[in-house]
């Protein structure tokens, strides 16, 4: 069996441990006779395993009960809408961030719902993060809401916005990638498929004072007070995807937690931003200081070589480095599964196209 190093942005790589496990109890979980896809949601195995998967997923966040934890499906994409159908009604107003091609699509659904400020915007470059001070925040904000890691850019926060309305964040690339104080947040959302499972589960992480303030008319699985109250069980639940979500979050533990998270990621990205600024021959094209540690993209100084690059990198078993087609380019995805071996492979592989080709 081979497991080729895998940078794809996502849906991304999962932790080979997880994928073992996975496989050993694929036709039979726990003696049972069945797989966990085959049993009913309201089962007493299932509903173990998803109070398991919040329980972890809750010390990992160190979440305390001021908060509820949503399992919902979706996608981020479909939160774009709840974050404003649950916050806010029509005439209301709310702050956003435009710092990446994320945030950009979250302001866009979000002003079909209200009216949005766009407090600070990087457009069209998106490759800096100008801080509080600048940003024009309204006073009278429904909430502000960010984008903590831009997965198209590779921008990412080192810092959280203090504001006077409720913080929401747009998480998906970043969560669980190091410690987080959750306190500072009203609303943190992901989509599965970058650091916590596969795609087709949505983590939301709702305070709960903040449940009860849903417009009318909105559809039911929207509403994260009817998902709160129904333990994320209001229909069927993606139970598969609910289950190996909690097979990353024990993997996450058994590595030392999202300290260990944070000092692995730290190096990983280090290494290939060290790489980067050796040389003239690959170029960052964001500040320094916002520099992601998931998502690196980068240029050739001489664009022609950028598919030859991509081919070499190919042949080393290096897979989906193209980088995303709105900005062209590379970007390396270092999610939390990907090994610092791969890393390595990574880096010695660019100082020698450099070598040989620059
Ligand atoms: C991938 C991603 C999304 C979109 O997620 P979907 O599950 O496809 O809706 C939204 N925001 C960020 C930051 C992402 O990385």
């Amino acid at each position: 069996m081979a497991r080729y190093h895998n940078f794809s942005p996502g849906p991304s790589i999962l932790p080979e441990a997880v994928l073992l496990q996975a496989k050993e109890e694929l036709l039979d979980w726990r003696g049972r006779g069945v797989s966990v896809m085959e049993i009913s949601h309201r089962s007493e195995d299932f509903l173990g395993i998803a109070r398991e998967a919040e329980a972890d997923f809750r010390q990992l966040l160190n979440l305390n009960d001021d908060y509820a934890v949503l399992f919902l499906q979706g996608g981020a994409s479909l939160q774009f809408s709840a974050v404003a159908l649950n916050l806010s009604q029509p005439a209301d107003r709310a702050d956003y961030a435009c710092t990446g091609a994320w945030s950009a699509k979250a302001i866009q659904e979000a002003s079909r719902l209200l009216t949005v400020n766009k407090a600070v915007n990087t457009a069209p470059n998106h490759t800096s993060i100008p801080p509080l001070a600048e940003w024009q925040l309204d006073p009278k904000a429904a909430y502000l809401h960010y984008t903590s890691n831009e997965t198209i850019h590779g921008v990412e926060f080192d810092w959280i916005p203090q504001t006077q309305a409720p913080l929401v964040v747009d998480m998906s690339s970043n969560i669980l990638s190091q410690p987080l104080d959750v306190s500072r947040f009203g609303v943190i959302y992901a989509g599965a498929q970058k650091n916590l499972g596969p795609a087709g589960l949505t983590v939301v992480v709702v305070r709960k004072d903040l449940l009860g303030r849903a417009r009318q008319d909105i559809p039911r699985l929207l509403n994260w007070e009817v998902m709160a109250a129904s333990g994320s069980m209001d229909n069927t639940p993606p139970t598969f995807n609910w289950y190996l979500a909690g097979l990353v979050f024990k993997w996450i533990q058994a590595e030392g937690g999202l300290t260990a998270m944070a000092e692995r990621n730290r190096r990983k990205s280090q290494k290939v931003y060290q790489c980067i600024d050796d040389s003239g021959f690959y170029i960052s094209p964001v500040d320094v200081y916002c520099r992601s540690k998931m998502n690196i993209p980068f240029v050739l100084a001489n664009p022609e070589l950028e598919s030859v690059f991509l081919k070499q990198a190919r042949l080393e078993n290096l897979l989906y480095l193209k980088g995303h087609r709105a900005v062209g380019g590379i970007r390396a995805s270092l999610y939390n599964a990907l090994p610092e071996a791969s890393v390595d492979v990574l880096v010695a592989f660019m100082r020698h196209f450099e070598a040989t080709r620059g």
